[in-house]
């Protein structure tokens, strides 16, 4: 191949949020020529987007940063211990400016199309704004949710108010005092909005079709102190992050919940939840998550704290879900969540008992009756994971569409390749680890093995591989084996592709790869040792 064929570069990443930006990192630091392209008009994809009032995480601060860097670690300061959007977005910029990636990144620039010519061993990547651009290799970071969903409700366009899915929440921000306001989902995203607003608001409607488990999320502010003391603690924190199957401080206790005396697990229970973060769910008796007894005795503990908090008691069995258990959906962290159904100007409707009929220009209709609102919020989820593959259009070798290919679910190798799409590495794809890890950990690894794959590339001057078929055939059998090993792998979620308002139902998708990092970061070590036995290389 004569030099004029060689691709504009060496490597392009499609998105420049948290795992984007990382990816960068690395290609910078082994000197390749890249370009990230980012539809946004700045770097944080999750949290440049999600601009609704309340949004912020609910891991522990300093274990969503980056831990690759001691240096970054220690200069960084988290005001807050579960960091609002604002707080973690100046982080992302931080990074960026850290290690001067920005330079080579592209904003307001969106992928419409990507298709691999086996000829130039390459990637075509066509942009919105007409331009192509070649690559030898193509990192996609779409993010786990960036495809937002809108209910399908007739006359949905017609509101003249002011209203939006809180993916899209307008940048400046809205004055919420006063107003007339509906909410419209009650997953992680529908819960922090009320959690925020419901003391602002001249009255507020929640639209809840089916409830989820919610518990305290029990944030703070960090005193000097405890600042201190946790840059003293990097190595701790790396450590302990990395031996948990969730890449979370919280590890599940070794103990069965039946093991012990109703006395001893209700006291610890209690501890539980009133401590902060993800413990309550994740640092429990061993079984709690997986089998079905003792998850119904821990769900009971936490329909009783419901019933406590939620002063009328209809409401309170409103918002006791009776479909699954406590923790086999995504658990909403919240402050003053149930509390906030004691205020007169918070009213629930159950959308299981009077459906939404249509949507009109006032407001919204039931089968019961009319509501009048300025203001609708749809926190109703996204097409997760697969949403923004379909919108990226990628065809690879034969003319093979990827969305044909994983018509019947994703089918991958490892979840960070995909066989007849060689050069491609699905950095936070379906079946990858990062899914169903605390996010920033999950996509270290995955970015980790995939930068070093490029520097063994370009050592043994290889311009293309491909991952096998038989690998793909073996990690879907063992993503349906975690998967059936956890409750989660069976209730309907975003983690097992089941939303209402798209059309294909992927309920059996095998999306998640639920047997933990340290598996996950094992079978990838396995096959860089073993010079990737499950890829042809050429
Ligand atoms: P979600 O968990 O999928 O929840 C969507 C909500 O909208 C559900 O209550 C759903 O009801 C409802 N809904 C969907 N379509 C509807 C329709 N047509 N009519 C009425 N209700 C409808 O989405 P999300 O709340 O945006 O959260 C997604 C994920 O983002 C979370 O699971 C979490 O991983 C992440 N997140 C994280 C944080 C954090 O770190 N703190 C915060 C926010 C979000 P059904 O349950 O009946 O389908």
């Amino acid at each position: 191949m004569s030099t004029d064929e060689l691709p504009d570069y060496d490597a392009v990443i499609v998105g420049a949020g948290v795992c984007g930006i990382f990816q960068a990192y690395w290609l910078q630091k082994l000197g390749f020529r890249w370009s990230a392209f980012e539809r946004g008009s700045d770097v944080g994809g999750t949290w440049y987007w999600n601009r609704y009032p309340g949004c912020r995480f609910d891991s522990e601060s300093e274990t969503y940063g980056y831990l690759f860097s001691r240096e970054l670690f220690q200069e960084w300061t988290w005001r807050e211990r579960f960091a609002p959007r604002e707080e973690t977005e100046r982080y992302l910029h931080y990074f960026v400016e850290k290690f001067d990636l920005r330079k080579h990144m592209q904003f307001n620039c969106k992928v419409t199309s990507a298709r691999w010519e086996e000829r130039r061993r390459c990637w075509i990547i066509t942009l919105s704004d007409g331009r192509s651009v070649s690559s030898r290799f193509l990192l996609t970071a779409l993010g786990l949710l960036s495809d937002p969903t809108l209910p399908r409700y007739p006359g949905i366009e017609r509101f003249k108010g002011t209203s939006f899915h809180t993916y899209y929440a307008p940048k400046e921000p809205i004055d919420y005092r006063g107003k007339r306001v509906a909410v419209v989902g009650t997953g992680s995203t529908g819960v922090q909005v009320i959690c925020e607003i419901a003391e602002q608001v001249g009255s507020l409607t929640v639209f809840q079709r089916r409830p989820n488990w919610c518990a305290p999320l029990n944030n703070a502010v960090f005193s000097a102190e405890e600042t201190a003391e946790l840059k003293d603690r990097y190595d701790e924190i790396c450590e302990l992050c990395g031996s948990t199957p969730s890449g979370y401080v919280h590890n599940a206790v070794a103990k069965r919940t039946f093991d012990v005396s109703k006395e001893e697990r209700v006291e610890f229970w209690e501890r539980l939840y009133a401590d902060r973060g993800f413990g309550k769910w994740l640092g429990n008796y061993k079984d709690v998550l997986t089998d079905p007894e003792p998850n119904a005795e821990y769900s009971k503990f936490i329909a009783g704290k419901i019933r406590q908090r939620i002063k009328n008691p209809a409401v309170a069995e409103m918002m006791i879900p009776k479909d699954h258990g406590f923790g086999t959906r995504r658990v909403p962290m919240e402050r003053g969540y149930y509390e906030a159904f004691n205020q007169d100007n918070v009213e629930l409707v159950s959308l299981e008992d009077t459906p939404i009929k249509e949507i009109d220009e006032t407001g919204i209709l039931t089968t019961a009756r009319k509501y009048e609102f300025d203001i609708i919020v749809y926190a109703t989820g996204f097409d997760a994971i697969i949403g923004s593959y379909e919108k990226l259009n990628v065809v690879g070798r034969d003319g093979l569409r990827l969305m044909e290919k994983w018509k019947a679910g994703p089918r991958t190798a490892f979840g960070i390749a995909v066989p007849g799409f060689p050069n491609l590495f699905t950095l936070a794809g379906p079946q990858s680890g990062s899914v169903a890890t605390n996010f920033p950990r999950g996509i270290e690894d995955a970015v980790n093995w995939t930068s070093n794959l490029l520097a063994f590339l370009r050592e043994h001057k290889c311009t293309r591989i491909e991952a096998a078929q038989a690998a793909e055939v073996q990690w879907l059998a063992e993503v349906q084996k975690w998967s059936k090993r956890i409750l989660f792998g069976q209730q309907n979620s975003w983690f097992t592709g089941y939303n209402t308002n798209v059309d294909r139902r992927r309920a059996d998708a095998a999306l998640i790869y639920a047997g933990g990092q340290i598996r996950y970061r094992k079978v990838l070590a396995q096959q860089a040792e073993q010079g990737y036995p499950a890829f042809d290389v050429q």
